[in-house]
């Protein structure tokens, strides 16, 4: 069949809700895609940040397959030894948290999430980030903050107060005695890559604490080592109250997770919440070896490095194209403003074999597997270059 014939199906048939990258993808291995084409890619978009362990990492494709072929469904109600081994793991991975709700999504975790803390704190009101993003079911869809994604589906969750993201003051007044929780990315991700003060999320953990409310971070970008430590809010020393975590949890294979202290979780009572597929053992297995993977081989410590390599190639090119406004992030989240919409940046990179995310009309954001090798982010940052260069001059001669 004909690259073309595959794209209509989809064009045909799929809810036409997405942005399309012109792109074929069949295979992947690490921090490489290839076309049905054969043309390789450096994959710095990951799939949303969801290639944490890099494609088709050959631990998680046997764990896949090893369960494949034991038992793919086996309902929460019923015990099951690959989910126990997994729930064991990842609660040693947060010891405060040692309860955890499996869900399929991000949206799911912040749902449950949600819940619990009106359960929980027997109170109604929610304090949310502008600029957060958690997800676009109703709850989650309500705690997210861009208002072209909340008002067309209006009314959502009464209750929800937005405050600036990273304003302590502005937090203190928004938090009250009515407040079940308040809801954070500890770095924001779909806003780009947007870091906090370094005392902003410690400081909102203080004044929950005083008021009763209930901290809850949202983990689903930024967890398993993509900030350069496990959790990102190791970063900030804000342990959270109530932990949610999806996106590269299971290697690509869809699960959320709600993670929360024992007695916040103990207040959600037999029957109040469920989903049929959470703690599906197909999932267990793949998120049991990527944490294997994750702690094995360092990644957290990897993201680290390569991420800092990473960035200060962007700020080198950065100090040399006036058209790039700035570079930031942590680890493997990384940014790069431009003064210009990405479009043809990303179009362009697509055709020199670098596969790039945006994040809103002039940023470009790199979310690549914590594997990917040095000589790749170099592939990368001489294709930005070659890109920025071509800008930089259809720039100047607007100019004259
Ligand atoms: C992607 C994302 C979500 C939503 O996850 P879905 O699996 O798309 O529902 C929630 N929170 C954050 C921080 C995210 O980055």
């Amino acid at each position: 069949m004909k690259k073309e014939a595959f794209l209509d199906y989809e064009d045909r048939h799929l809810a036409a809700l997405y942005e399309k990258m012109p792109i074929l993808a069949v295979k992947g291995k690490g921090a490489s895609l290839w076309d049905y084409e054969g043309k390789e890619y450096v994959d710095c978009m990951g799939a949303y940040g969801v290639a944490i362990v890099g494609h088709c990492h050959p631990k998680i494709v046997e764990a896949i397959k090893r369960q494949a072929e034991r038992l793919i469904t086996c309902h929460a109600s019923i015990y099951n030894d690959i989910r126990a081994e997994f729930l064991e793991k990842l609660t040693r991975l947060a010891p405060t948290l040692p309860r955890v709700f499996l869900s399929n999504s991000g949206a799911e975790a912040v749902e449950c999430a949600i819940k619990l803390a009106r359960k929980h704190t027997g109170r109604k009101d929610i304090v949310a980030m502008m600029g957060g993003y958690h997800g676009k079911t109703f709850g989650a869809l309500s705690v997210t903050w861009n208002p072209r994604y909340r008002e067309p589906f209006e009314p959502l969750l009464q209750g929800i107060r937005f405050v600036p993201y990273g304003n302590l003051d502005r937090a203190r007044e928004a938090i009250t005695s009515e407040t079940a929780a308040v809801i954070a990315e500890p770095i924001q991700g779909e806003s780009g890559v947007i870091i906090p003060p370094p005392e902003f999320l410690k400081g909102m953990k203080e004044i929950c604490k005083e008021k009763g409310a209930l901290l809850i971070l949202d983990e689903v970008q930024t967890g398993f080592g993509r900030t350069g430590r496990l959790w990102a809010w190791e970063h900030f020393e804000a342990e959270p109250d109530i932990m949610c975590l999806a996106k590269g949890i299971a290697g690509g294979i869809p699960m959320g997770a709600t993670l929360a202290r024992e007695e916040v979780m103990a207040s959600l009572a037999k029957g109040d919440h469920s989903s049929t597929f959470g703690g599906n053992p197909l999932a267990c297995a793949a998120a049991s070896a990527v944490i294997d993977v994750v702690l094995g081989e360092g990644l957290p410590r990897r993201a680290k490095e390569l991420g800092d390599f990473f960035r200060d190639g962007l700020k080198t090119l950065q100090s040399h194209y006036s058209v790039v406004r700035d570079v930031r992030g942590m680890g493997l989240m990384l940014a790069m403003d431009l003064r210009f919409p990405v479009k043809d940046v990303l179009l362009g990179a697509l055709e020199k074999g670098a596969l790039l995310l945006y994040s809103g009309r002039t940023t470009l954001r790199f979310l690549p597997p914590l594997v990917i090798e040095k000589h790749q982010i170099e592939k990368v940052l001489g294709i930005l270059e070659g890109l920025l260069q071509r800008e930089q001059e259809k720039m100047e001669k607007r100019k004259v």
